[in-house]
Order: structure tokens, then sequence, then C-alpha cells
């Protein structure tokens, strides 16, 4: 039996439908996904091939949470996004066999400190600190099995901010892991959030935001 110097961690996990819980192991987001919100964030949305950053596996937040408004920021965004959850890992899956490596799927809630993000661009420094902190990735139950297209909608106090259907996605979700896999090794566990589409913007404490997809269940989150 492995002895530690400190108390390992233990995994990091989120609820099904079902009575199983889901082990994270990684945490994969997809940049500018959906072209209306490409060009709200001042970019071609034909221009490049789809692009990557990852949040901590400790940084998922359960859908029905309350945390607190985060620290070094003045601009706190929600960003409503489709959640894929992998069964199987690889390199190099084909397009054609990407589904196959599917577990479910969940609403997400990719939680942005847009001006941490806006200086990073503008200084060309990593976004960790704008998309990686404390309590940013809000994941809903996770459902198993495939998802047709479907309507993802994001409300704040139940005004809706954020409207589009998942076949509006630049990248397809078979295209996103085939070629993710060619970067990295996938791996069971592995969580993708998509992309956003067009709308995103400020959550302010005292808010409750919700995010919708057709056939799931919400992911709603409130700020203190
Ligand atoms: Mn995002």
């Amino acid at each position: 039996m492995t002895q530690f110097v400190l108390p390992a961690q233990p995994t990091v996990s989120l609820p099904t439908t079902g009575p199983g819980r889901f082990p994270v192991r990684r945490i994969f987001c997809v940049g500018r996904n959906y072209a209306e919100h490409a060009r709200e964030m001042g970019h071609d949305p034909n221009a490049e091939p789809p692009f990557y950053f990852t949040k901590p596996a400790d940084s998922v937040v359960e859908s029905g949470a309350t945390i607190a408004y985060p620290p070094a920021t003045q601009d706190f965004h929600y960003e409503a996004e489709l959640v894929v959850a992998l069964a199987k890992g690889g390199r190099d899956i084909a397009e054609a066999d990407a589904l196959d490596h599917i577990w479910g799927h969940a609403t997400g809630n990719d939680l942005t400190r847009r001006d941490l993000q806006a200086e990073a661009k503008a200084a060309r420094r990593p976004w960790d600190m704008a998309k990686g902190f404390d309590l940013s990735a809000v994941v809903g139950l996770i459902h198993p099995g495939p998802i047709g297209d479907g309507a993802i909608t994001c409300t704040v106090d139940g005004v809706v901010k954020q409207t589009a259907r998942l076949s509006d996605m630049i990248w397809p979700v078979p295209a996103i892991i085939a070629h993710l896999s060619r970067l990295v090794t996938l791996a069971p566990g592995d969580l993708i959030f998509t992309g956003t589409p067009a709308g995103v913007g400020a959550l302010l404490p005292g808010q409750c935001c919700t995010v919708t997809i057709d056939g799931l269940t919400p992911a709603v989150v409130t700020v203190l």
C-alpha cells in the first residue's frame, strides 16, 4: 500500500442521473465554438481550428451550489456550454469512432473572470487565472447516452441571456474529440466543455444563473 506524506486528495466526482458518480480526471474547454460568440469577442469564426484551455478537476461545482463572488475580478461572466463526459480515452481517435468514447452529457457553465482574460490576451499571457480558478466549472447531472440537437439557453434571474442550437457549433463534438485526441491522450473521466454561444455577460452578487439544454437537467448556480 502506498504511503503518502500528506493525506491524499479524494477523487473529484460528479453526480449522474443514476446511482453512481462520474469520476472527473481532467477538464478540457473549447474556445470560440459558436460563430456569433467568436464575432462578439472580436474574432473571425472561420479563421482557425479549435483551440483549448483547461480547468483543474477540483474546480467543479455541482448544480444547485451557492458560490462566493470570486476574488481578483470585477467582471465575472457566465458561459452556457454542453459538457461531454468520456467513458473511453485514446489518442488519434477517428471522428467516425468519437461518439463511442462518450459516457454521457451535462449542462455546464464555464465561469470566467473576463477582465483577467482580457488582460492575459493583451499581454500574451496564459488564461489559467481567468478560466481555471476555484469553483469555475459548474456541471449539471451527467446523463448517460447520446444527445441529439437541441436548444442551449442561459438565464440570469429568469432573463434569457444566451440561446442557440447545439448544431450551431462550428466544431461538432466528434470533430472536437478527434482533434483534441491528436494533441493529448484522452482518458476515461475527462470532461470537455464544448464552447459557449453569443451573449456572454456579467454575473453579479445575488444573481442566480441557469443553463438549460433540451433533454438534460439544468445547471444552476447562485452567486453570493
Ligand atoms: Mn467557454
